[in-house]
């Protein structure tokens, strides 16, 4: 069943709504985790913010029955495969990732017969069926480093072809491309780096890695949307361009309340990001749906794949 159904009757004006998750959380024995490019509203009721693999890893290690994630689904599909017992929610069904929906299982299946014995590096953004037949995950902060632990000299790396593009500049190793991209991050053209930087000269360019070759070439730091929460921390610049989805600028400035942070792109909102709504958080939790439901075979697969990049 669509939650787009159900009557608006928590307008997000409704001044009680957050006391009303909260009381709901509670009652549940949630715990609610929001990804870093959410609506601000969404990520300042989460219990934890971060990127997909950490919220995954902080559900795991919290002794909640239930799991509210906000993002997007394959982030709630890594949570349901790292914590298979609990109820897992994603307030709103239709929040995809178009960058994971680019492979299937079965797009990635022939994408092996072509290269036969060759590994497979998938990136976190892949739906479950597709981790389980991956051989190891990575994130876009490790990517390098599991792509050197392959026991080969080449590797199939899915589905992002600018991470992937970014990662063999960094190594040896011969990496062949699946053609998949991030539309949001796509939208951030090398003209805005430019101009942005052309009017605050002082700021620091950092880039998330799906942005375009052409964009990180441009960029003082290529970072992660966590190593950007660090790096930003630790530098003792004050200024910065942030060459991502504008979520993370919530967090960003809410964490480093004396620098300025500058958003390059006027287009670089992921909508399915924004699907996620307080009303809907307070529904899924009323209603305990939607949840993710994986097989017990592919979490069983997928698992062994995310294990592998937490074992390196
Ligand atoms: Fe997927 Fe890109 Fe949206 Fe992230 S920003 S969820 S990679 S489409």
């Amino acid at each position: 069943m669509s939650v787009e159904r159900r009557p608006p009757c928590l307008p997000s004006q409704e001044p009680d709504l957050v006391d009303r998750i909260a009381d709901l959380k509670r009652a549940r024995n949630a715990v609610i985790l929001a990804h870093n490019y959410q609506l601000p509203e969404v990520q300042d009721i989460a219990d934890f913010t971060g990127d997909s693999l950490e919220l995954s890893r902080k559900a795991a290690g919290a002794e909640a029955d239930v799991i509210v994630f906000c993002g997007v689904r394959f982030m709630a599909e890594t949570a349901k495969i790292l914590s298979p017992n609990r109820v897992v929610l994603l307030p709103d069904p239709r929040a995809g990732c178009p960058l994971a929906d680019m492979i299937t299982a079965d797009q990635l299946r022939a994408f092996k017969a072509q290269h036969p014995g060759l590994p497979v590096v998938a990136y976190v953004n892949t739906s479950a069926e597709v981790k389980a037949e991956s051989d190891i995950c990575c994130t876009s902060a490790n990517a390098v480093r599991m792509v050197e632990a392959m026991d080969s000299d080449s590797v199939l790396f899915i589905p992002d072809k600018c991470l992937g593009t970014y990662v063999a500049s960094k190594t040896s190793k011969r990496i062949i491309l699946y053609p998949g991209y991030c539309p949001t991050h796509h939208r951030i053209l090398v003209e805005d780096v430019v101009r942005e930087k052309q009017e605050h000269p002082e700021a620091v360019v950092v880039a998330h890695p799906e942005c375009t070759m052409d964009v990180i070439e441009l960029a003082d730091a290529v970072e992660s949307t966590s190593g950007m929460l660090r790096y930003t921390r630790g530098s003792d610049a004050k200024e910065f361009i942030i060459c991502t989805e504008r979520g993370l600028l919530h967090r960003l400035r809410k964490d480093n309340p004396a620098k300025v942070f500058y958003n390059p792109c006027r287009l670089n909102i992921c909508p399915n990001m924004k699907k996620i709504t307080l009303e809907k958080v307070f529904w899924s939790l009323e209603d305990m749906r939607p949840t993710i439901e994986i097989a017990p075979d592919v979490i069983e697969r997928a698992k062994k794949a995310i294990d592998g990049m937490l074992a390196v």
